[in-house]
């Protein structure tokens, strides 16, 4: 039998790790055949209800579940960890200005930063989803520099699934026939949805069957370059003003796409959106965490390469650059 995994989930205790955790345990994330061991970090005052999450997944009677570490303490939290989802971060509040939130969040992720480098396991894949979560994953590179640049991510998947479901829904199709979207930059209001190079896969004549672009199928360009990119840009506020809280089933559910794919691979000829350390591809700055199209295999990202870009996106990629630079130099001014 295999061994088991060992994944990390950081704020566990909150609303997205309620959500996470089965899909973990039943084997969405790193497949049916692969057993695992959950560690749940989160903070002191979250602890009582961290334990209730532990006897529930011992409750939930799930085969691949091999043991569950539930505890306020790093260290044990982090040891050997194979896997770590970065859940855990204080949420931007009324009257709480930008560099607030930004500095309690970076002063989080540089202290666990040195906890992974120590304890984790070498070959640790981390996706970061608190946010500024671009930001977080880049303090976390910077303040862990022996972990490797390839292993440290950050989720853009959710933005990437709300395109193709709004896609979708537009084309009257099955999201799964959707595909090739990318999420460029930021996760957040800067972000750009692209559909240039969407397609849908085709069959309803068995002559003709194949893929046919989004924008030739959709052929409004105004709703494509205008309702469709603010919709997912703002969906995310959208779900806090019908819910009352944030999103939290639908980025559980991304946060387990982006992991599952990393490691076990995206399907031939499929794409998907990941936050990665940019290696100058498409004019980014080297080393902002910046999200791009990437394919997936043996456990590794490669950006994909040779898009054409024509001068509407230039702009949009290039403005949710900016918002990360200026991010960074927030983040570092927090940090002192
Ligand atoms: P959630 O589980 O709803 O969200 C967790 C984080 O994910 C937030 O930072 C949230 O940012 C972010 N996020 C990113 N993308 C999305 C998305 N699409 N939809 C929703 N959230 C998204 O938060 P809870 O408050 O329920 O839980 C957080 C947990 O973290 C708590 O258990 C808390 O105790 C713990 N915590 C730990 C700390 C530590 O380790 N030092 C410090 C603070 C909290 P946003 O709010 O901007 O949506």
């Amino acid at each position: 039998e295999k061994e088991p995994v060992k994944v990390l989930v950081t704020g566990a205790a909150g609303q997205i790790g309620y959500a996470l955790m089965p899909l973990i345990a039943r084997g969405v994330m790193l497949g049916p055949n692969q057993p695992v061991t959950i560690h749940m970090l989160d903070i002191e005052q979250a602890a009582e209800a961290l334990h209730g999450v532990k006897m529930e997944l011992i409750d939930g009677t799930f085969p691949l579940l091999r043991g569950v570490v539930a505890t306020t303490d790093v260290v044990e939290a982090c040891s050997d960890v194979n896997i770590a989802i970065m859940l855990a971060g204080i949420p931007r509040t009324e009257g709480m200005e930008r560099k607030d939130v930004m500095s309690r969040n970076v002063s989080i992720y540089k202290a666990q930063a040195s906890a992974l480098e120590q304890h984790a396991a070498d070959d640790c894949k981390v996706l970061v989803v608190a946010n500024p979560a671009n930001t977080n994953a880049l303090i976390l590179k910077e303040f862990a520099p022996s972990i490797p640049e390839k292993n440290i991510t950050c989720l853009t998947r959710l933005d990437h699934n709300r395109a193709l479901g709004q896609i979708a829904e537009k084309l009257k199709v099955q999201v799964n026939d959707v595909k090739n979207i990318i999420i460029w930059g930021n996760h957040s209001s800067t972000q750009y949805p692209d559909v240039n190079h969407a397609t849908v896969t085709t069959s309803s004549d068995e002559r003709s069957s194949g893929e046919r672009s989004v924008r030739h199928l959709i052929a409004d360009d105004k709703w494509l370059n205008t309702e469709f990119i603010t919709t997912i840009q703002q969906r995310g506020a959208a779900i806090i003003k019908a819910r009352k809280l944030s999103s939290a089933l639908s980025a559980a559910s991304a946060a387990c796409d982006h992991m599952r794919d990393w490691v076990l691979g995206t399907p031939e000829g499929t794409w998907v959106s990941m936050g990665v350390c940019s290696d100058g591809s498409y004019g980014i700055e080297p080393g902002l965490i910046y999200s791009f199209p990437v394919t997936c295999q043996n456990g590794e990202w490669s950006i994909v390469q040779g898009l054409k870009i024509d001068e509407f996106s230039r702009v949009k990629m290039d403005a949710t650059a900016s918002e990360l630079l200026e991010e960074k130099s927030l983040a570092y001014s927090c940090l002192g």
